[in-house]
């Protein structure tokens, strides 16, 4: 399916073609009787939907939505977000701006994927949802994956993408019926979860697609990291990209909640650059930028780290016995 199947607004023409209405939220693991409290309240403006803010590894402004959490289970979200159709759009017109840090990336998600093996994880075909330009599908060719496939709805990431994935990439958002049922031993979610507004049929969707058996791996921000507590309303994980924000447990009742074992949860060890660093640390924008031109500078904005700085990976498995129910 091609890009232009999507429902989108003109982008070259934003303010006069798209509705720029707000949509509630609910709450995914306790629906919507639930109750739930503000914790910050929101601090956009229209000027704010624009695909540059929704491309992925920007640096974050501490731009958000009102900010919630559910009386029930915990789960933080944000309440009310961009409606469907303009999310869409600015998700298929957003940025491929961190061509530099895939190496990065790579090396940090390489890592969890291959924790896979300690569950016998099939080696026979892969689903990336929201896979940018393929890099982790790379790396799970060279980790010996057979067929790879990746689901992104970038334009500007898939066209980015090397030759050995990019014909293995669909351009679009994942959603029923993209792919037949049963077919993959693994599905990945990378810093995918908390960017949609219906996890829901999302996992339901992963659950479908995965044969008994297969495992699914994602990672996401962590709202109950030490970086998170410390920052409080200045972390950079309160951003407008932001619909839901996890912990360990809210992570693992969602998966639960959608009929998968969750296998465990952990924090996250990420490989940055010092850039990268500097770029997420809450500093005021001035002083950043003349941070980042002297390190540059010095030579010493591409020293590497690995530290758990604030994200979180859960694997969980679809029952063998699972029942697959029919599509309506
Ligand atoms: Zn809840």
């Amino acid at each position: 399916m091609s890009p232009g199947n999507l429902p989108k607004c003109d982008q070259g023409n934003l303010r006069e073609t798209c509705d720029f209405s707000l949509r509630s939220t609910t709450c995914p693991i306790c629906g919507p009787t639930a109750a739930s409290q503000e914790i910050y309240p929101a601090n956009f403006t229209v000027d704010h939907f624009v695909p540059e803010i929704f491309s992925a590894r920007r640096t974050p402004d501490r731009v958000h939505y009102r900010i919630v959490r559910c009386s029930r289970c915990g789960l933080v979200r944000s309440d009310p977000i961009g409606n469907e159709r303009l999310l869409t759009t600015l998700y298929s017109a957003s940025r491929f701006q961190y061509g530099a840090e895939t190496g990065d990336l790579k090396t940090t998600y390489g890592r969890y994927l291959r924790k896979l093996e300690k569950y016998h994880a099939g080696k026979g075909t892969l689903l990336e949802i929201g896979c940018g330009n393929g890099y982790l599908l790379e790396q799970a060719l060279n980790d010996n994956y057979r067929v790879v496939v990746g689901v992104e709805p970038s334009r500007e990431a898939v066209a980015a993408a090397a030759p050995q994935v990019k014909n293995r990439i669909v351009c679009d958002i994942m959603r029923p019926g993209l792919f037949e049922e049963n077919q993959f031993d693994v599905v990945c979610m990378f810093q995918v979860l908390d960017h949609i507004a219906e996890p829901v049929p999302l996992l339901d969707e992963c659950r479908k697609v995965l044969k008994p058996g297969g495992l699914v791996l994602a990672i996401n921000h962590n709202i109950e990291a030490i970086s998170a507590r410390v920052l409080g309303p200045r972390s950079p994980i309160l951003d407008i990209e932001h619909t839901f924000l996890f912990s360990r447990s809210t992570m693992r009742k969602l998966f639960e909640s959608r009929g998968f074992l969750v296998e465990e949860t952990g924090p996250v060890l990420n490989t940055y650059t010092l850039n990268y660093l500097l770029r997420l640390a809450p500093l005021p924008m001035p002083v950043k930028e003349s941070v980042l031109r002297a390190t540059h500078r010095l030579g010493v904005d591409s020293i590497r780290t690995t530290l758990p700085l604030g994200n979180l990976y859960l694997i969980g498995r679809v029952p063998r016995d699972y029942h697959i129910t029919p599509r309506a």
